[in-house]
């Protein structure tokens, strides 16, 4: 039996003019995946994607991994036939029942896009309907709601029959929304901004700060873990890490305590704009939600946003903690990101962090040190850990 993988395609359907190009991403990356399942052909018409396994091709890994690509809407596994009553008929007996196993009632939808074909589309859902009444005589015909509902499309170059169709991912080809820096630190929040980006088309690279020997080297560890966990989306990913040690053994030494954290998360937009600019990357992404932590405030983000240059993307911003968990975990983030390590956010800590920082405030206190010279030291840091796309 001829079975593939159709993938349907979602709101680049839409698109226009520019069509082919988002198509043209999606259809690039959709080969990419398949092919760590083995042999296979990628090709695409009329709003779908086809997977047609070669020899060896781990369909049932293959399945799972077209519904982790975004861009599309519905995945499904189909049988390729002739277009003709024979082989559709041959399909619905020999293929259906075994998709359908557990069903008690069903219905069929036609849909017939080669108007050469004989039957029209309720004449065909008949034909095809008595066809599975004939193979699983226990099943029940019902219309309305149906356990399940199985499908004959009669395209251009074949018949496609399916029973079922997955959820795809949604969201948009990746790379056709340019690229953006995720500044990813150990916690639950920021992998998640980084998948709700990518699931929007953005090219993610990772920046990390590290605050070496007050973070430890697991600390360092857990992130190139999470980093790892978020390739099945992102693909290949450089995770950038810049130790921020000095910038905050100067602050600790010389300015007040309470404005630590705010002074910190200034110095760090400015080394994501530096590393924005080596990386190409146009827009900042970050998992802040507002109202989170002091130094998520509406007005304490008022005095950190100002040092970038860029959009700054917070996909979390309006999310409760619940919510943000439920991503982590069905994105399979979230276990990695509980474990205990610090953050060099969580080092050198104020007692008493400021919530409604005012900016002239902020200035004075970070006047108290050469940031420019820190920056830059600290900018001189940077390297970078190469993390291969890993399948899940
Ligand atoms: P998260 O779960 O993302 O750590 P959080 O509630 O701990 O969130 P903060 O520590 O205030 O939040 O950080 C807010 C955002 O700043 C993070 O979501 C992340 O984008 C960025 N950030 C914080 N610490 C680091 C770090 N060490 N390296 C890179 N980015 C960081
Ligand atoms: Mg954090």
């Amino acid at each position: 039996m001829n079975e593939i993988i159709l993938c349907k395609y979602g709101e680049i359907v839409l698109k226009g003019a520019n069509r082919n190009y988002f198509e043209s991403l999606l259809i690039k990356e959709l080969r990419g995946r398949m092919a760590l399942y083995g042999k296979c052909e990628v090709n695409c018409s009329q709003s779908t994607a086809t997977v047609t396994p070669g020899d060896g091709f781990d369909l049932e890994g293959a399945f799972e991994e077209a519904k982790r690509v975004f861009g599309l809407v519905g995945v499904s596994r189909a049988l390729r036939v002739g277009k003709n009553l024979e082989e559709i008929g041959r399909g619905l007996r020999e293929w259906i029942p075994g998709q359908i196993r557990g069903a008690r009632t069903f219905k069929v939808e036609a849909k017939r896009s080669d108007k050469t074909f004989p039957l029209d589309s309720p004449a065909l859902c008949e034909v095809c309907g008595r066809l599975i009444l004939e193979a699983v005589p226990s099943l029940r015909v019902d219309v309305h709601h149906p356990d399940v509902v199985v499908r004959i499309e009669i395209r251009d170059t074949a018949a496609y029959i399916h029973a079922g169709q997955d959820k795809g991912a949604g969201g948009m080809p990746l790379g056709s929304n340019g690229r953006g820096l995720l500044l990813l630190s150990g916690g639950i929040d920021s992998p998640v901004a980084g998948y709700m980006m990518a699931k929007r088309g953005v090219r993610v690279e990772a920046l990390h700060f590290e605050s070496f020997p007050y973070t430890s080297e697991l600390a360092r560890e857990k992130v190139i873990t999470l980093a790892r966990e978020l390739t099945p989306y992102t693909g290949d990913l450089s995770l950038h890490i810049i130790s921020v040690t000095k910038i905050q053994e100067a602050l600790n030494a010389s300015c007040e305590e309470d404005y630590f954290t705010l002074l910190l998360r200034r110095f760090m937009m400015r080394l994501a704009v530096m590393a924005a600019d080596r990386f190409r990357c146009r827009a900042l992404i970050t998992g802040e939600s507002l109202g989170q932590v002091a130094s998520q405030t509406m007005e304490a983000i008022s005095v950190t946003d100002p040092v970038a240059d860029r959009p700054v993307f917070r996909p979390c911003i309006g999310m409760d903690k619940e919510e943000i968990i439920t991503i982590s975990r069905s994105i399979g983030t979230f276990e990695t990101s509980i474990e205990p390590y610090e953050d060099c956010c969580t080092v050198f800590t104020p007692r008493h962090p400021r919530t409604r920082p005012e900016l002239e405030k902020v200035l004075r206190q970070e006047e108290k040190v050469d940031w420019e010279g820190l920056t830059r030291e600290a900018f001189e840091t940077l390297n970078t850990v190469s993390i291969r796309r890993s399948v899940l």
